[in-house]
Order: structure tokens, then sequence, then C-alpha cells
């Protein structure tokens, strides 16, 4: 990328591999350690920018923003009902108040105070209330792997796959933030060639590596989305790790698809990253072939290239190690389809509804998204630095995912989503 102008600059400091630069400005909700009430925050290197006491200060006056309330909330899904004028009015006062060459804030001591919190001393919560969640399965290359090991090669793709982006109705509840540990769910499974199922905890605990967005703009019940409006209607995007039983998954998926298999648990990264900061990421997205219908034709590029990594750290382990690598842009079906998708019956979105891209692997063995891809069913276990092996994930280990997009002289990420694995608890 060739630009003239300089690299913009806060009077944070931000660390050249900061997810979090000036040029990010991702949305969260935190409560200081010390007290006070879930509200609005940005990340700024590590630091978070307090927007309620910005709010309550009259900063946000221009004609979107202006008499609404909506950072001082424990959630933000009336400031993503307001739509993208609003989204982009904030971004653009938040974006001038942390510019070196601005003393609005930088000189003023007193506010910086109150509205500038360290990291280290406030708790990240869900960004919304997310009324419902849809997980997709839009990876050409995950649907292929695990067609190729429950169906075989001929028959790995189904008829329907490269016609309609294939997803399921997910359970909102357990949608939990990043550092939230995961109790290893029990259930029916079935052996191969056992006379009966067994009940007992999972042995095939996985992770998925996946992205999801978070839908700002509704829709009327009966008015789909056409796929060409879909950008007013995503807010932004988090990392999302689809926690799944497969041995309770493989006995209990057909017909109906996953049930408790993936309903104990899904984990997110706690900042949504924008439309806008992600901008400069954009690329087409894989070639699809056969054309998709009118109603999933989008035609601006809808991918973004987005290194996406998971580690994996042991009790014996003193750091984790990176497991996998792989990209946001290998996805075959993008995010204005599914949104148009979704909505296409009629089907009316919520603001904070959370829509997630399904597992992403990429072309190669090393950037498979989830165990049960990267050991091939348990066939090949791979091996940690700690000279254990794993299949799947074991009691106590910590499972992470980060990302970011990589520009010239800066980072726009989206920090991680971990979590631990904790015993089965006693029925
Ligand atoms: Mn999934």
């Amino acid at each position: 990328m060739i630009s003239s102008e300089p690299l913009l600059r806060s009077f944070v400091e931000v660390r050249p591999e900061s997810h979090f630069p000036i040029q990010n400005l991702p949305f969260g909700i935190f409560t200081p350690k010390v007290g006070g009430r879930a509200r609005a925050g940005v990340a700024i290197g590590e630091m978070v920018l307090d927007l309620a006491v910005l709010e309550a200060q009259g900063f946000f006056d221009g004609p979107q923003l202006r008499s609404q309330h909506v950072f001082s909330q424990p959630a933000l899904n009336a400031f993503m009902a307001l739509g993208r004028p609003a989204w982009q009015e904030a971004r653009a006062t938040i974006q001038q108040l942390l510019r070196a060459d601005n003393p609005t804030l930088r000189d003023n001591a007193e506010l910086c105070s109150q509205a500038l919190w360290p990291t280290a001393g406030v708790t990240m919560s869900l960004p919304a209330d997310i009324g419902d969640y849809t997980d997709f399965y839009s990876s050409r290359e995950h649907a292929t792997n695990v067609g190729i090991m429950f169906r075989g090669r001929e028959n790995a793709l189904m008829p329907n796959w490269l016609h309609l982006p294939v997803a399921y109705h997910g359970r909102a509840s357990s949608v939990v933030t990043s550092g939230t540990a995961i109790h290893r769910p029990q259930g029916q499974t079935m052996a191969e060639g056992a006379p009966a199922p067994l009940f007992a905890p999972s042995r095939s605990l996985d992770f998925e590596l996946e992205m999801g967005f978070f839908v700002g703009l509704g829709n009327q019940l009966g008015a789909p989305i056409p796929a060409t409006e879909a950008a007013g209607h995503i807010f932004g995007l988090v990392l999302v790790n689809d926690w799944s039983a497969r041995d309770i998954q493989r006995w209990e998926y057909q017909p109906l698809g996953p049930f408790l298999a993936k309903n104990f648990a899904t984990s997110i990264s706690p900042w949504v990253v924008t439309l806008e900061a992600l901008a400069p990421f954009r690329v087409p997205g894989p070639a699809q072939e056969p054309e998709p219908l009118p109603y999933l034709r989008s035609r601006e590029e809808w991918a973004y290239d987005i290194h996406l990594e998971a580690l994996l750290q042991s009790e014996a382990m003193s750091e984790p190690v990176v497991i996998t690598r792989s990209n946001f842009r290998h996805l075959y079906w993008n995010m204005a389809q599914q949104l148009a998708h979704h909505t296409i019956t009629g089907c009316n979105l919520r603001p904070g509804d959370l829509l997630a891209s399904g597992t992403i692997s990429g072309p190669t063995p090393d950037s498979y998204g989830s165990l049960l891809e990267l050991t091939w069913r348990g066939e090949r276990p791979i091996q940690l630095p700690s000279g254990e092996t794993r299949k799947f994930l074991q009691d106590g280990d910590r499972l992470t995912l980060t990302g970011w997009g990589q520009g010239d002289g800066y980072r726009i990420g989206f920090g991680e989503v971990t979590g631990q694995i904790l015993p089965a608890r006693a029925v």
C-alpha cells in the first residue's frame, strides 16, 4: 500500500505490535475494578477510553448522537440500533479526541484521569445482550475436511453446500466473554460397534476457530436484507471459539444438526472491531462456482485479510504454543451473503444478534481451524513442546484465539479470546 499521508497517531502511547492503535478503535463494555457500573469504552493501546464520561460531558454532540445516552448502558445494543451514520459519527469524534495533535483531551489532565483507564484496571463483559446466535458453516476447506472424515472423499460436500450458506441456530444464552472457564460437557456418545450409548464426560472436546459479526441495525419481520445493503446492518466483528464435543455431536447430529455438542459454551473476544477499521484489509473472496442465485450476489468485495491463530497451553507448559495459522479471507460464503440468506424468508434480525462464520480452515494441514482436522480425527496427535501429545482438549488446557490485519506500520487487531477447560461437573 502506497500512502503519502503520515500515519495518524494518538497522544496515548501505542506500541507497534499493539492491536489497538488509533486506526482501530473497537467498542466494548467494561467495568472499572475499583467499582462503578458497566459502560461502553474504546480500546486505545493499553488504555480504555470511557465513552460514558465523554457522553456525559457532551462530546458526542453531532446530529446522530446528540441527546442519545447509548454509552452509559451496560450493553452496546442501543448504539448498534442507531445504524451506520451514528457509528461513523462516534468513530470520528473519538478519533479526533485521541489524535496526538488535538489538545482537547490530551492537555486536560482532569478529564484524562476520568476518561482513560488502564486495561489492567478494568473487567470486560459481553459487548451486547445477544438475543439470537447463528453459526454458519462457510469454510469450504472445513466442510470438505469434515465431509471426507464422516462420508468419504466422493461425498465430502453435501449437494446444497455450493448453493447456500449452511448454518444452524445456536444458543445465545451460553455465549461468554474471554476468560470464562469451560466445564467439560457430559452427554451421550455411541462408540463404533457398541450395542448402546454411553453417558460420560466428552472425550473429544474441541475448539473451532471462527469469527463472528454483530448485527447493528435490524430488519422488520417479513422484510429481507438484500446482500447489497449488508454494510448498513453489520456493526463489527469479534473472534469466536465455538467449543464442540465431537463424540456427542457424532451421535446426535442427524437429522437436525448440532444440539448439545455445541450448546454448553461459545466464547467471544470482548472488543468489537468495526467495518471502518477493517476497510484497508478488504480483498476479493474466493471465486464462487456455480454462480450463486441472484439474492446471494453482492458485487462488492466482502472478504477480509485477517491473520488468525490458535494457541494451546497445557498445565505442564509455561507458555502457549501456536497450533494453527489461518486467515478470514479463506471463507467461501461472505458476511453479506450470510445476512441475505438468513433473512430471505423474512426472518428478523435484531441489534446485538451474533452471526458466526463457522470454522475457518485454510488450504494446508497447518491452517486447519479445529483439532478434529489438525489431528485428523485423532489419528495424528499433535506434539506439544512439553513432550505431551493432544488429540483433543484435556482438563486444564487453555485455548486462545487471536487475529489481526497487518497494515503498513500498524495493526488492526482483535485482542484475544481465551478459555481454560475444567473437569466435568458431577451430575
Ligand atoms: Mn462452529
